[in-house]
């Protein structure tokens, strides 16, 4: 309890100024908070819960408690809402246990225009993330099936494409043609990076170049976009899978609804750029759920290398 409380007190509109280090009367319990202390903040009488552990739903309004969101890979238990998840942890929930091999891991961006606060946010979000930048990319086994994979983090400034997403991305597709591996790009983005400038937009051709060179080698990429996925990222890569797969309820699309709506001066049909509306109108092939993820992957690469002889099968 702090000393601030017992500073002020008016009784009969005669505002009384204690000096600070004066002992609270003894009818404290009543009088001495300003206000309604909330319930569940560290003034509060009962702490049985502890802080920090239940995140409320952001779609339902439900409390989770944190542990329960981790094991079901952060999708609320209640109405399925798919919540943001780590790019490290979708990872473990998709590659085969110590099969995943990293790339370029060590790879960090320049500040080559000295765009305004654009090295200190990339060090804040170092920080925070524990990751170099938006993407990690890496060679791994799902089922019995060596994949080139690439998982996209939005906590890493808002999972935006700077030359560092582009160049790994790139090389991801590259090494996966000369493997004869299948590529996925699970995305989540804002779009290009825009303290990068133009650095940014060239990273939209070029990795579209090596997928077209991945596609030559008759080898399947597999988009998989999540919420939200946006900008130069689905104008490139993201839209480009011989699949292009959503999580439920994504938002997806090249400009957000506002924006549009703005410059259109229409109003837009219900349920404009989710995954669901995307599915009904032919942009997208599947809608499958984070926890279904790994084994319908699966189903599609044994689909895909049927009628080949799978080195491990
Ligand atoms: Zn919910």
């Amino acid at each position: 309890m702090d000393t601030t409380s017992f500073i002020k007190k008016t009784i009969g509109g005669v505002m009384q100024v204690e000096p600070a280090l004066t002992p609270p009367p003894a009818n404290a319990e009543q009088t001495s908070f300003a206000k309604k202390p909330k319930v569940g903040s560290s003034k509060s009488k009962k702490r049985e819960i502890p802080e920090g552990l239940w995140i409320k739903c952001p779609a339902c309004d439900v409390m989770i408690f944190d542990k329960e969101l981790d094991e079901n890979l952060q999708v609320c238990p209640k109405c399925q809402q798919h919540l943001p998840i780590a790019s490290r942890e979708r990872i473990h929930s998709l590659v085969e246990t110590c099969t995943f091999q990293e790339m370029d891991a060590e790879m960090v961006s320049v500040d080559i225009l000295k765009f305004a606060s654009y090295k200190s946010k990339l060090e804040r979000d170092r920080k925070a993330t524990m990751l170099k930048d938006a993407v990690v990319t890496g060679i791994g086994k799902i089922g019995v099936h060596t994949v080139a994979l690439g998982v996209m983090d939005f906590r890493f400034m808002g999972g935006s494409m700077g030359a560092v997403v582009g160049e790994k991305l790139t090389r991801l597709i590259e090494r996966g043609t000369e493997g004869g591996w299948p590529v996925i790009v699970i995305s989540t983005s804002g779009g290009a990076r825009m303290q990068e400038g133009a650095f940014s937009l060239m990273q939209m051709a070029k990795t579209s170049a090596a997928l077209a060179y991945h596609a030559k080698a008759r080898l399947p990429y597999l988009s998989v976009l999540t919420n939200n996925s946006y900008g130069g990222v689905m104008a490139s890569y993201a839209a480009l899978g011989d699949l292009n797969l959503a999580e439920p309820g994504a938002m997806i699309g090249f400009a957000g609804p506002r924006v549009i709506k703005d410059t259109t001066h229409a109003d837009l049909p219900p349920g404009f750029q989710t995954a669901e509306f995307l599915l009904d109108h032919g942009l997208i092939d599947a809608i499958v759920h984070r926890k279904e993820m790994k084994a319908q992957l699966i189903k599609y690469f044994d689909y895909f290398a049927a009628g080949k002889k799978h080195p491990a099968a």
